[in-house]
């Protein structure tokens, strides 16, 4: 369904952005892989779907590095027509001792960096007269934990820009869509899971169990490939008139 077409997604050497990767990959997509650590092994298993393979590693943080990684993405193939702005970061601490740099650190990369990349991708996709740009907020862009104002703050804010990115798009074949996940097993969740064992003294397994009972209702973890599955649906025809939603894949967690 997408062969001839190039998704970059922000944040993919991991969790939500891989499994997102891998499933355009699987529709035939060229892949633009970006985020820190191992790049060979997220690389070599997009690649053994099928898919052309480029990685660039700009700090999500950094609108020059931005800038750099869009200009390879065109330069390598042309054009970027899906964008996955997913990058993002966690910090949890009540708000009066929330470190001012890890509440900076986390609007420049789960927020900013989607303006930054959304800005510089929407030329190229408008002129083509097709485009998708698919925002990972979370069903913390809908509602509010405690202890996670800059992530709340963020995502929240990252459904707004999804909003007016959909209005700004809306008589072209450009759409601007949101996911809003709840708890999906990655390295970002497992550090809460953990401080969650530390602090009550229970095993991994009570912890994650805790962590689902307290919020979502179904028990169980969305998954990086369920995800995935709902970035192809935005990337399809049926999906042409789909325009400024925040797209809940939570268990339940939203409903309550
Ligand atoms: P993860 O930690 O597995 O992956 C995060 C990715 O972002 C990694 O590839 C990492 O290298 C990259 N990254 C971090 N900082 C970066 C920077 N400055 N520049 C470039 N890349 C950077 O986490 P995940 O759970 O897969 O999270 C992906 C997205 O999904 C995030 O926006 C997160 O807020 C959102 N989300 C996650 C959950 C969840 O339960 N895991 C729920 C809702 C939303």
């Amino acid at each position: 369904m997408l062969s001839g077409k190039t998704a970059l997604v922000t944040g993919s050497t991991s969790g939500i952005g891989l499994g997102i990767a891998k499933a355009l990959a699987r529709q035939g997509a060229n892949i633009v892989l970006n985020g820190f650590g191992d790049a060979e092994g997220p690389r070599a298993e997009v690649a053994g779907l099928g898919a052309q393979v480029a990685y660039h590693g700009a700090d999500m943080s950094k609108p020059a590095e931005i800038g750099d990684m869009m200009r390879f993405a065109a330069d390598r193939f042309g054009r970027v027509d899906i964008l996955v702005n997913n990058a993002g970061i966690q910090h949890v601490a009540r708000v009066e001792e929330f470190p001012p740099e890890r509440w900076d650190a986390i609007i420049a990369i789960n927020l900013s960096s989607a303006f930054h990349a959304t800005r510089l991708a929407l030329p190229a996709m408008k002129a083509a007269g097709w485009g998708r740009i698919i925002n990972v907020a979370s069903v913390h862009g809908l509602v509010a934990s405690a202890e996670k104002s800059a992530y709340v703050a963020a995502k929240h804010g990252i459904v707004g820009l999804t909003k007016v990115v959909a209005l700004e798009t809306a008589t072209t074949g450009v759409t601007c869509n949101a996911i809003c996940p709840g708890w999906v097993l990655t390295p970002l969740v497992q550090k809460q899971v953990d401080a969650r064992a530390q602090a009550g003294g229970l095993s991994n397994e009570e912890a994650k169990k805790a962590l689902l009972g307290e919020k979502e209702p179904s028990l169980q973890f969305t998954t990086p490939e369920e995800l995935g599955e709902l970035a192809v649906f935005f990337c399809s025809p049926a999906a042409n008139n789909v325009r400024g939603v925040a797209w809940n894949m939570d268990g339940g967690w939203a409903a309550q």
